[in-house]
């Protein structure tokens, strides 16, 4: 059964004075698939800046559950926080703790790809957050660059998630839902089939090999045809884009894109994978060796016991 929040748990936790008695808009920031996030300033105050997350009513689910959420995700620090709530007659509004430095989409623009050393501290980030969504039953199911907030000037790289709109808290394993972006979309989403914890690691291993490479593994011409690259699952490490990638990145993606969601290690298990407890000096020593890859399945996690698998993910 999903638990979705009910139209009470809004209510009740809405500001009883109006938004523009207390903040003032000053810029837009970036347009979401369900909102309109904006830049506001409280206004008896000259620098106290926060993201106003504008979602129309017709969306009002995917603001609910956000809201439970967040209720959760603020014992955390790599998640963004939620300071406030208002009901208006056609929009919700969330008073979020702001960003400056926007979303990890930006950098990737800007950068195309990043430096391991740099990838590997988001990537650690995230897996916190996750394992501890993962750990309050609670599947995120959006986890992609645009959902990563930076909260130091570049190339610092101190990030929070945000974004609930489409995530759910998860009391036995049947949520069948088509949803989230495509291109990060796991095969048990394509095929309508059930969706668990080990649905957002799939989309750990798009991030990682996104974030690596500055190019999604099963992006096809159109949407239908990234879906079905996703259904076969073929992933394949170009030499063009993985020559200066090191084995144990590689290791790590292997060990999450995995087309059978239970063969998929969990957060926490990624969080001990060799590659986010690496150094620089062992990603230069481990540098992809084309000549001696024979594109096997055998990952250097191979020893992990199922077991520990299963336990996580039940
Ligand atoms: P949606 O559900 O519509 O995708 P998001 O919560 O992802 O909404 O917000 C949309 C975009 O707004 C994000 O991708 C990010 O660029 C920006 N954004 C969201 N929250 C903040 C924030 N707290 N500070 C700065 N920018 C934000
Ligand atoms: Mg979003």
């Amino acid at each position: 059964m999903i638990q979705t929040a009910a139209p009470g748990e809004f209510t009740h936790r809405c500001a009883k004075v109006s938004f523009d008695s207390i903040y003032n808009i000053t810029e837009d920031l970036r347009r979401g698939r369900f909102s309109v996030v904006k830049k506001c300033i409280k206004k008896d105050s000259s620098d106290e800046f926060f993201a106003a997350k504008i979602i129309k009513k017709r969306h009002l689910q995917q603001a609910l559950n956000e809201l439970r959420v967040f209720q959760l995700s603020c014992k955390h620090p790599n998640f963004i926080k939620l300071y406030q709530v208002f009901d208006l007659p056609t929009e919700a509004i969330f008073i979020l703790e702001y960003a400056k430095q926007g979303d990890l989409q930006l950098i990737l623009e800007l950068e195309g790809y990043l430096e391991e050393s740099q990838a590997i501290h988001i990537t650690k980030q995230v897996l916190e957050a996750v394992a501890f969504l993962h750990e309050n039953k609670v599947i995120h199911l959006d986890i992609k660059p645009q959902n990563i907030l930076l909260m130091e000037k570049w190339p610092s790289t101190e990030i929070k998630l945000c974004d609930f709109g489409l995530s759910r808290i998860l009391t036995n394993q049947c949520l069948l839902e088509i949803s989230g972006t495509t291109d990060f979309l796991a095969p048990e989403v394509v095929n309508y089939e059930p969706l668990t914890y080990a649905t957002d690691m799939w989309s750990m291993g798009v991030l990682i090999y996104v974030l690596v490479t500055g190019h999604t593994p099963f992006g096809g011409t159109t949407a239908l045809n990234t879906q079905s690259n996703i259904a076969q699952c073929i992933l394949d490490f170009p030499e063009d884009l993985f020559e200066k990638i090191s084995k144990t990145c590689i290791d790590l993606i292997k060990n999450l894109i995995v087309r059978i969601p239970k063969h998929r290690i969990t957060a926490n298990v990624s969080l001990k994978h060799p590659w986010i407890c690496s150094n620089e000096e062992i990603l230069l020593k481990n540098s992809f060796d084309y000549e001696n890859n024979d594109n096997d399945n055998n990952t250097l996690l191979s020893t992990i016991n199922n077991n520990q698998y299963e336990n996580n993910n039940n």
